[in-house]
């Protein structure tokens, strides 16, 4: 368990005394919490998803959550304040990307009909949105919370981009001061993926699914799925795709039909979740 006096995990230099800090920034992580009436989600758990009654293999109690992870002691204040920076220059990315396409700021392309689009987010900070990814990525690898047990970055890319977002740390026009003037750093390739509406977004996830021998990492964030590779070389279909931030200059998501996204983000990790849960009653 972290103290208050423990060095704060970005900068290593001052104590990390902020408590409540968000692993995954609120704006993007809680839309699937407001449902209709009562602010709530379930927090489903490999572990007890699925428990033996007898003969029978039923579903088990489900953790009620109201907000999305939060953690003591990793961030010191300044720290936070600067993550909470690149958060407020990239939420209209996420948030109204769809009001900018009507407002021809962004493009969104179609690439096969009716099943893929590419957005191009023409208007945006390439670099900030990339360090707001690499920020999601770095905070659930270094993260103790039960959700990212099981999730860490490979230690040099989690080194990496605790150094490249460290490199940035200011406030609002600090921090834009020193992107303007050192607009270089570490192009690891992402992806980000959305859905064009969310008819039933009652059924989506946080989820973080570990580094795999692919060479990437996923983060499941409500209506966002990101994806982090760890060099151009990886071969995933989706990394060879047209959508995927190659380089520093990328600012592009890929946007699929409601149901494409419910069987990519919705059905096949609960189906992975069951069969981790299946195979620890066995
Ligand atoms: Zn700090």
């Amino acid at each position: 368990m972290r103290q208050p006096t423990d060095l704060c995990l970005l900068c290593k230099i001052r104590p990390a005394t902020k408590t409540n800090s968000h692993i995954l920034s609120r704006f993007i992580s809680t839309a699937f919490l407001e449902g209709a009436g009562a602010r709530k989600g379930f927090s489903l758990d490999s572990d007890t998803i699925l428990k033996q009654e007898g003969d029978q293999v039923v579903l088990g109690r489900t953790k009620t959550i109201q907000d999305s992870p939060k953690e003591n002691y990793i961030l010191c204040p300044e720290c936070e304040t600067y993550l909470g920076v690149v958060e407020s220059l990239s939420r209209d990315t996420f948030i109204t990307w769809r009001d900018k396409v009507a407002l021809n700021e962004f493009s969104l392309i179609t690439v096969i009909p009716g099943e893929l689009k590419v957005l191009e987010c023409t208007s945006s900070n390439p670099r900030i949105i990339r360090l707001f990814a690499y920020s999601l990525f770095w905070r659930a690898s270094i993260s103790s919370l039960d959700l990212f047990a099981e999730y860490s970055l490979p230690c040099d890319i989690e080194e990496e981009l605790r150094s490249t977002l460290h490199k940035y740390e200011g406030d609002r026009l600090g921090f834009l001061a020193k992107i303007a003037a050192d607009p270089n750093f570490s192009d690891y390739p992402y992806g980000v993926v959305t859905s064009e509406v969310f008819n039933n977004g009652d059924a989506n996830f946080l989820m973080a699914i570990p580094h795999n021998a692919l060479g990437f990492s996923t983060l499941l964030i409500d209506r966002f799925a990101f994806m982090l590779y760890q060099s151009l070389q990886v071969n995933d279909a989706a990394m060879q795709g047209p959508f995927n931030n190659r380089t520093l200059g990328d600012c592009k998501m890929m946007v699929v039909p409601e149901t494409v996204w419910k069987m990519l983000f919705n059905e096949a990790p609960a189906r992975v979740l069951l069969d981790i849960s299946k195979n620890n009653i066995k």
